[in-house]
């Protein structure tokens, strides 16, 4: 193996094949100032989530074990699975167009993983236990009062927020009304949500306390779907290597003009865009699968720049294209095709949901019932019908028999599914043996709303062989 080499090695193991602990240098600059900005507008829209209703229902919510999915106020059930289907593919077509055009900037600005570590845990570390070098240091010291006042305060917090972090999740799956009632009541009585609870939070604080940036670089897919989707006309954190070689340090009271004549590039070889990058990568060796896009090492530059009287940019957002012809982002045949099939996907789920029925009724023989026959010599049948209502108000539903003549009747109260809710009853139907065929008369019954026929359903009426 030729460690010398980037591509034979990763920057976090070592030689023996161990962890490799990373201690990114605190960065300051223009792009994490706006990733600061957009981070704490995203957490707040993360934490504040749950208690946002509309028309009632939460904001979002992925109840998997009830099946009930909620996405902006509206219910989902598991009837309409397939506009689910179509949603996720045109989400993954989406990543798809996206990440041929603009590389990981996802995984810089908006992904949880990276919000969370650089922008929360990262700064508490910082603030407890100083910059990487005070990092280091404070690792390889003795353990003293000072040492394990701050591990203990920094690992309390780092709980701390990761219970919080695993709570806002799991308010997401089950809504924070029963996340409630599962902190309220006595805990032998929610032994399952406390168990979630107690694990997500174990996940979050081993996560962002421990596993970092391995996250990235072992578990997450989609850094490693990079390399099929990247074009040289994607969009990538990237090394102007025309204008930074050939690099070297940058000696006392040299001139540019001179390093320029004696061969030397505007990169000064001061690792400051290595030391800061949390994944322990050096971006002047080129585009990398460990690579998050988190803009440290461009400002880092950038502030190197700026001391040594260059223009900033020397690592921006840049493609090869870019960089080799000097070529601006272009619409390449590629690009063209997958946004071919992002509006086809799209149009389909708008139709999908624009001719998404507003009730949803299934009428079937109740479980274990025969055919009675009637003091007046007709024949009942008993059903169930289970009546789903995907609109934002109560509705009466009445159901009615069309074929073939007969009488229909909803057992107990008149049916009012209320907004967004199942409602179930039993219905009773009788048929006049003159209306019957021989075993099995096919029913058509229709669902009513206001005087408005909703549905028809069809079912199977059991009555005696001839
Ligand atoms: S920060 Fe800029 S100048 Fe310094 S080593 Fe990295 S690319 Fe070169
Ligand atoms: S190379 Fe730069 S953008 Fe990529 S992870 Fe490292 S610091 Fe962030």
């Amino acid at each position: 193996m030729n460690w010398s080499d980037f591509r034979d090695h990763i920057a976090t193991a070592d030689r023996e094949g161990r962890r490799k602990w990373m201690y990114p240098r605190k960065v300051s600059g223009r792009f994490f100032r706006w990733r600061t900005w957009f981070s704490w507008l995203l957490l707040a829209i993360m934490f504040t989530g749950p208690f946002i209703t509309i028309h009632g229902n939460p904001l979002l919510l992925m109840n998997i074990v009830e099946r009930k999915f909620v996405v902006l106020g509206q219910v989902f059930w598991p009837q309409d699975m397939i506009i689910f289907a179509v949603a996720i593919l045109v989400f993954f077509t989406g990543v798809i167009v996206f990440t041929a055009a603009f590389g990981r900037l996802w995984c810089g600005w908006a992904c949880p993983q990276t919000v969370m570590m650089e922008m929360v845990f990262r700064k508490i570390e910082y603030l407890i236990e100083g910059d990487a070098p005070r990092q280091r240091e404070l690792n390889r010291a003795p353990w003293n009062a000072e040492k394990t006042f701050k591990k203990l305060s920094k690992h309390g917090i780092f709980f701390a927020l990761s219970f919080l972090v695993g709570n806002v999740l799991l308010s997401y799956i089950i809504g924070w009304w029963q996340l409630y009632q599962i902190i309220i009541a006595p805990p032998a009585k929610h032994i399952a949500g406390l168990s979630f609870m107690t694990g997500f939070s174990l996940l979050f604080y081993g996560i962002f306390a421990r596993f970092r940036e391995q996250a990235c670089t072992f578990i997450c897919p989609y850094g490693r779907f990079q390399s099929v989707l990247l074009d040289e006309n994607s969009i990538v954190v990237a090394y102007d290597h025309k204008r930074g070689e050939k690099r070297g340090p940058l000696r006392r009271a040299q001139k540019f003009g001179e390093r320029r004549f004696a061969g030397f590039g505007d990169c000064v070889a001061c690792n400051q865009c290595v030391s800061v990058c949390p994944t322990g990568i050096d971006i002047r060796d080129g585009t990398q699968m460990e690579c998050v896009h988190c803009t440290a090492c461009m400002d880092a530059c950038d502030n190197v720049m700026t001391r040594t009287g260059k223009s900033r940019g020397l690592i921006r957002y840049a493609s090869l294209n870019g960089i080799e012809l000097r070529k601006p982002l272009c619409f390449t045949p590629r690009l063209a095709g997958y946004c071919v099939i992002l509006f086809a996907l799209t149009t389909v789920l708008g139709l999908l949901l624009f001719l998404r029925s507003d009730v949803e009724a299934t009428l079937l023989r109740a479980p274990g019932s025969l055919f009675q026959q009637m003091p007046d010599g007709h024949f009942s049948n008993l059903y169930t019908v289970k009546v789903i209502n995907k609109t934002s108000r109560d509705m009466p539903v009445e159901l009615r028999l069309e074929s073939p003549a007969g009488d229909l009747r909803v057992m107990g109260q008149n049916l009012v599914v209320p907004s967004q809710r199942l409602a179930e009853g039993s219905v009773l139907i009788e048929l006049d043996p003159a209306a019957m065929k021989s075993g099995t008369t096919s029913l058509v019954v229709g669902v009513y709303s206001g005087g408005q026929k909703l549905q028809t359903l069809k079912t199977a009426f059991i009555g005696p062989r001839n």
